[in-house]
């Protein structure tokens, strides 16, 4: 039986692209999620063109008609989280509940942004000149081109569209190659609710074609990306270049420190869902757990222990607490890393193999490495279920190996001292940290976003998304 196939979302209508790709189910390789068109450098052109044109007409529409749209958008993700989640978990192959969990935050986000819009900032200032008005004043940007990874394909485009709408930007969405389906669901979403024609345009396909004509496009005034630092530092180049406003969220490789005084069972479940859940395909996933020497053998018993009895396998099935990788690529990126640690002397303290489970998958075990800090699965970010756990000597020897890092995106400590903690805190080299907590997992009305190689520019997410969704002006006024 032929599959339907799935088109490109161009100025209100729904268009064929260049060539038609396979959304792979990475669960089950026999069973693939449909077929999307896959656009070319011309459809990203169009859609950038209508996003030009419609531009000024939905920066003056009013803001109850954005909080309106955004309002019903997050209703629909709100309503079908269990069917959207359940093709979330299809094709990126994390568990039903977590792709569940991940579509009501979408929903969550278009809400809070619905609010927003209501509330575009401004200031008004006494001039310090006699008889002069001085007013802060927050405009759109104008087109915004949005490049998305494919790990959180609902939430990650859902807190880039709605700020970027909610303040009076029009979009070019390019999703990840891998998840086509959930960006479709979203467009049609978007489309349904009454988004008028060219304001919000979804292009899929490849980074190379569609990613590339938006980051280079002269109408294209700002991107926002999230994906890989190597490609974050080129469109840096490209957009930033042309003078376009640019905001990276890239890479993270995020250390999870280990106290002697660390309740035994919270660092434990911080360090198995902080590594593992999501198939460790976090940006914010700790693949560095840092641990003090008198705790070392009671956590690493702890967490082979828990390791042992984790389920892994088809994303949608019943109790599976870890899914499949995404695909064959990022498979055999995982595999190369564990050789490489293999290679480089680290113990093997559990896993490092495929799982030959049925129906056909891309299961691999949660893998857990003794290591250290020069060797490349503790320097590198590896996006797979591999962590390694390196010995630490006292809080101090712990905090200069976790800021010991080209990566800055989020930190977590397992203490139960309030001194420690708080120096933690304050001293941490990461955008984000977290205290007896995974380092995965975050809320959505708080800024969002790291320091180093893992981001730039303004932050994402909360009243933060703002900076860089807004442009400032300043207007005087003789009184
Ligand atoms: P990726 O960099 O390969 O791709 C990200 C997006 O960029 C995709 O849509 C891709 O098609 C596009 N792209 C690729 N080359 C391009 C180019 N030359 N010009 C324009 N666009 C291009 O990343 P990925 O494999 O999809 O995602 C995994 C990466 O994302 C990891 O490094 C992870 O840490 C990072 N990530 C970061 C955050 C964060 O908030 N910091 C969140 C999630 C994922």
């Amino acid at each position: 039986m032929s599959l339907p196939v799935y088109r490109n979302y161009i100025n209100g209508r729904w268009l064929h692209g260049s060539t038609v790709g396979l959304d792979e189910n990475p669960s089950e390789l026999d069973a693939p999620v449909g077929e999307y068109v896959r656009g070319s450098a011309a459809d990203a052109n169009e859609a950038i063109e209508a996003a030009a044109a419609a531009q000024p007409v939905w920066a003056d529409c009013g803001v109850q008609r954005r909080a309106d749209l955004l309002d019903a958008v997050g209703s629909e993700l709100l309503a079908r989280k269990q069917e959207l989640g359940l093709l979330l978990a299809r094709e990126e192959g994390k568990t039903l509940p977590e792709a569940v969990g991940e579509v009501a935050r979408a929903g969550q986000i278009f809400k809070f942004f619905a609010g927003e819009a209501l509330r575009v900032p401004g200031e008004s200032l006494a001039s310090v000149r006699p008889g002069i008005e001085v007013e802060i004043r927050r405009e759109p940007v104008g087109v915004v081109g949005l490049i998305t990874p494919w790990n959180f394909p609902m939430a990650i485009p859902a807190w880039k569209i709605a700020p970027a709408l909610a303040y009076g930007n029009t979009v070019v969405f390019k999703p990840a190659e891998l998840v086509p389906g959930c960006a479709w669901a979203l467009a049609d979403i978007l489309h349904r609710a009454g988004v008028p024609a060219g304001v919000f345009n979804m292009v899929m396909g490849s980074g190379r074609q569609v990613g590339q004509a938006i980051v280079g496009h002269a109408l294209v005034d700002a991107v926002s990306f999230t994906g890989s630092t190597a490609v974050g530092r080129q469109i840096r180049e490209t957009a930033g270049g042309r003078g376009a406003r640019v905001q990276l969220e890239m890479g993270g490789k995020n250390p999870l420190i280990v106290l002697n005084d660390a309740d035994l069972d919270v660092a434990v479940n911080a360090a198995v869902n902080g590594a593992f859940f999501s198939t460790g395909q976090r940006c914010t996933a700790s693949s560095r757990l840092i641990v003090e020497e008198g705790i070392r053998d009671r956590f690493v018993q702890a967490v082979r222990l828990r390791l042992a009895a984790l389920k892994v396998g088809n994303a949608v099935g019943q109790g599976v607490e870890m899914g499949p990788v995404v695909d064959e690529r990022q498979l055999q990126t995982d595999l190369d890393y564990i050789r490489a640690g293999v290679d480089e002397g680290a113990e093997l303290l559990f896993g490092g193999d495929l799982l030959p489970l049925t129906p056909r998958g891309h299961y691999l075990q949660p893998t857990l490495f003794a290591g250290a800090p020069s060797m490349r699965i503790a320097r590198e970010e590896i996006f797979g279920p591999v962590a390694v756990v390196m010995p630490a000597a006292s809080f101090e020897h712990a905090l200069q190996l976790a800021n010991d890092t080209e990566f800055g995106l989020c930190a977590g400590i397992c203490t139960q001292s309030l001194k420690y903690a708080s120096q933690f805190k304050r001293q941490s080299a990461a955008g984000m940290v977290m205290v007896n907590l995974p380092t995965a997992g975050v809320d959505y009305h708080v800024p969002f976003g790291g320091r180093k190689a893992s981001s730039a520019g303004p932050r994402e997410q909360g009243r933060y998304a703002a900076e860089f969704y807004t442009s400032v002006k300043t207007a005087y006024t003789a009184a």
